[in-house]
């Protein structure tokens, strides 16, 4: 069985002393949930300028199963990269790096290639990528979900080390479903999390595609998480503003 992962993506929101504040909130009851239940993996995912506030907390805390994860990074290791945040420099930090989010690719222009580079540099560095991939509203109103997902797929998570395709999470992100409370329904998001599995199982054999976790994201919810981790190919949840109250809470207590 794949162990489930219920990530929280904060985006741009919580500063280092509201991000510490947060973490003091929820982390202990999360940290009880989790050590109740050892089949789940909690990740939380602020801003990089609050990482290390957060890392506080969660070293105080001594929580183990709750980790920590980055929403972007470059993929080289150090240099005139100005804003940048590096693969090493994550590494210390974090076991985890969000890639090729919908809002990356929209507003700073990250393409499929781009998304794969960085990618695989994190796996090059011993961390866990969540590469996003989901079609747009009208995409998804042409019909042509498939067709843009399967790109997407073939592309971003391109030639990964056969021993390291295992390692990577791949985010189901319908781009219509984010922040705008309409959530893809759940066998829906199943039918597309399914092929993305077959396509994985195309690229690095069954055995890793049946390995690797996939995660639903888009205005998930306490309301609604339960009908995503009922799916077959299913294994959790990318969280976005829900992530922000204590109501992830709840959404970790409803996805065991
Ligand atoms: P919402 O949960 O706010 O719809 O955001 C989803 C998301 O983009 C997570 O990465």
């Amino acid at each position: 069985a794949r162990t489930a992962i219920i990530a929280g993506n904060w985006k741009m929101h919580y500063g280092p002393r509201m991000a510490s504040s947060f973490a003091l909130e929820i982390t202990p009851a999360l940290g009880k949930l989790l050590n109740e239940y050892p089949y789940l993996l909690c990740i939380l995912c602020p801003p990089a300028i609050s990482l290390s506030a957060v890392r506080e907390v969660l070293d105080a805390l001594l929580f183990e199963r709750i980790e920590l994860g980055a929403q972007n990074m470059h993929f080289e290791e150090k240099g005139a990269f100005t804003g940048e945040i590096s693969p090493l420099m994550v590494r210390e930090l974090c076991t985890t790096v969000i890639l090729g989010h919908s809002e990356r690719r929209t507003y700073f222009g990250e393409s499929d290639e781009l998304v794969n580079r960085k990618a695989q540099a994190a796996l090059n560095h011993g961390l866990r990528p969540i590469v996003c991939v989901g079609e747009r509203l009208e995409e998804h109103e042409a019909g042509k979900t498939e067709a843009v997902i399967r790109s997407q797929v073939q592309k971003s998570l391109a030639n990964f080390r056969s021993e390291r395709a295992c390692d990577v999470v791949i985010a189901y992100e319908p781009v219509w479903a984010i922040g705008t409370g309409k959530a893809c329904p759940g066998e829906d998001a199943q039918r597309t999390i399914h092929l993305i599995r077959e396509l994985y199982a195309d690229m690095y054999g069954g055995e890793t595609a049946n390995a690797v976790r996939i995660l639903y994201g888009g205005s998930v919810t306490s309301a609604n998480i339960a009908e995503y981790v009922a799916q077959a190919d299913i294994d959790g949840a990318l969280v976005g503003g829900a992530s922000l109250k204590s109501d992830f809470v709840e959404i970790v207590r409803k996805s065991i």
